[in-house]
Formats: C-alpha cells, structure tokens, sequence
C-alpha cells in the first residue's frame, strides 16, 4: 500500500502552464523529497497529487487505484503543511483527534490513536494543553499527529520546517526521518533545501520550471548531477 504512479500530469492556471508532463513512479514505503527554487512548481504538484489541485491533463494511480478525479478524502493520503493551523481553542488531544471525531469514529478509538501517536512524537506530557503554550516544534508535532491519526497511505509534506529557526529545523529533520521508519509510509516532502533533501531522501526529484531535471539517490545526484542546473541546486562540484 502506497505506490504512487504520476502519468503524465500537466497544470494550467489559464494559459500559463506551471506543470509540464511529469512521469514518476513512487514505491510503497519510500521517501521521495522533491526540490528546486521558489516557483518551479513543487507546491502544485503535491497538491495535485493530494487533490486541493485539479490535474489539468495526466492521470495519477494510487496503489492500482485511478484517482486522477478523486477528491482528497478518497485517496487516502494526508498532508502536512508550513503554517500548521492548530485550533488555539482545543487542546493538543481535541485537536489530534478532531478529524477522527468529525468522521464518526468511536471515543475509544480516538483515544487509541491520539495516545499512540503521541507516544510516537513525544507528546504525551502535553495532551491536555493549548497550542499556545506549546514551542513551534511541538505545535509541528501535533500537525503532524493530526495526519498520523487519519492512518493515511502516504504523507504529503510541503516544507513543513520552513517556519521553524535552524536547530529546531535540524531536530525536526531527525525527528521526521524516524518518523519514516517507525511508520513505514510512503512520504512525499517538499522542500527547497537541499541538505534537508540529501539527508532525508530515498530519492529526490529535482523540478525545473514544471519538468523533472533529475530523478536520483541522494548520492547520484551528487556523482552524477544530469546538468548545470542539478549540479548548481545540489551544490556538487560539476
Ligand atoms: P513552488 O512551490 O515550487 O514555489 P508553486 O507550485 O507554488 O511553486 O508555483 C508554481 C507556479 O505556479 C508559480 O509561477 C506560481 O506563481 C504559479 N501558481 C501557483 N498557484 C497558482 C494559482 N492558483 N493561480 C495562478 N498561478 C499559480
Ligand atoms: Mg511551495
């Protein structure tokens, strides 16, 4: 569960086309980071795949699945964004739970999972507080427990660290690839920083103005970047 495969996917706002025909097959389980600079079209493409974004042209397969004309809650997937939007007036568990709870689930299960995914983020001391007590990388924990309860087939992150100041970011980098391997979920992040992909990736997708550059390992891209501008983006020597 949670092999993703995009055919051919195109985006048009208007006649302006920001997605150019992106072909990339996603294995159950892996960590995917797609990078490149402000503009090139990371966002949209993840929110295609995540259905706030209709796909103008190209289809998208979930584990066999077609769900190119799905709306988000049927793919089964979950995202995770830079601005967490906590509700300031529940607290860490109500907020956890709340999507679980608005989708009729039973109290107890609610309960089930909001303590395992606490236990999973350290968050179990602070189930009981507001969000405005809490430090940015423990609210970014709760965002992200919101999506672990929903116990989505693959994680949709774009930038989610962006907000944070440079230590936190490097302990929630840490923080999020155990988060992969306790899991054991397919995940797609989107960042523009390139150490945050080196470490992360299985693989990273390079984007260029709405085309893939380069599809690769952390170290091939690094080995063998496919031309000036992967090599420039990743900062190898080429
Ligand atoms: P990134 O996340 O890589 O910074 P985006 O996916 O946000 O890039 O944007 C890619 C391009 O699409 C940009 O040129 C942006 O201005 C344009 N774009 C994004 N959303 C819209 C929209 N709703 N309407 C028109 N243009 C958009
Ligand atoms: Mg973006």
């Amino acid at each position: 569960m949670g092999a993703i495969r995009l055919e051919g996917l195109e985006k048009w706002f208007g006649d302006v086309q920001v997605i150019k025909g992106i072909d990339l097959d996603i294995a159950d389980d892996e960590f995917i980071v797609f990078v490149g600079p402000s503009g090139c079209g990371k966002s949209t493409l993840l929110r295609m795949i995540g259905g706030l974004e209709e796909i103008s042209r190209g289809r998208l397969v979930i584990d066999g699945r077609d769900v190119t004309a799905d709306p988000p809650s049927k793919r089964g997937l979950s995202m995770v964004f830079q601005s967490y939007a906590l509700y300031p007036h529940m607290s860490v568990r109500e907020n956890m739970g709340f999507s679980l709870k608005t989708g009729g689930a039973p109290k107890a299960e609610i309960a089930e999972k909001v303590g395992d995914a606490a236990r999973i983020l350290k968050l179990e001391d602070y189930l009981d507080r507001r969000p405005k007590v809490l430090s940015g990388g423990q609210r970014q924990r709760v965002a992200i427990g919101r999506s672990i309860v929903r116990d989505p087939t693959a994680f949709l992150f774009d930038e989610p660290l962006s907000n944070l100041d440079a230590a936190l970011r490097v302990e929630m980098r840490y923080e999020i690839a155990k988060l992969h391997q306790a899991l054991g979920r397919t995940m797609i992040y989107v960042t523009h920083d390139q150490v945050e992909a080196m470490t992360l990736a299985d693989r990273i997708v390079v984007l260029e103005y709405g085309t893939i550059a380069q599809v690769g390992t952390p170290r091939e891209l690094y080995e063998e970047p496919a031309n000036l501008f992967v090599a420039q983006f990743i900062g190898s020597p080429a």
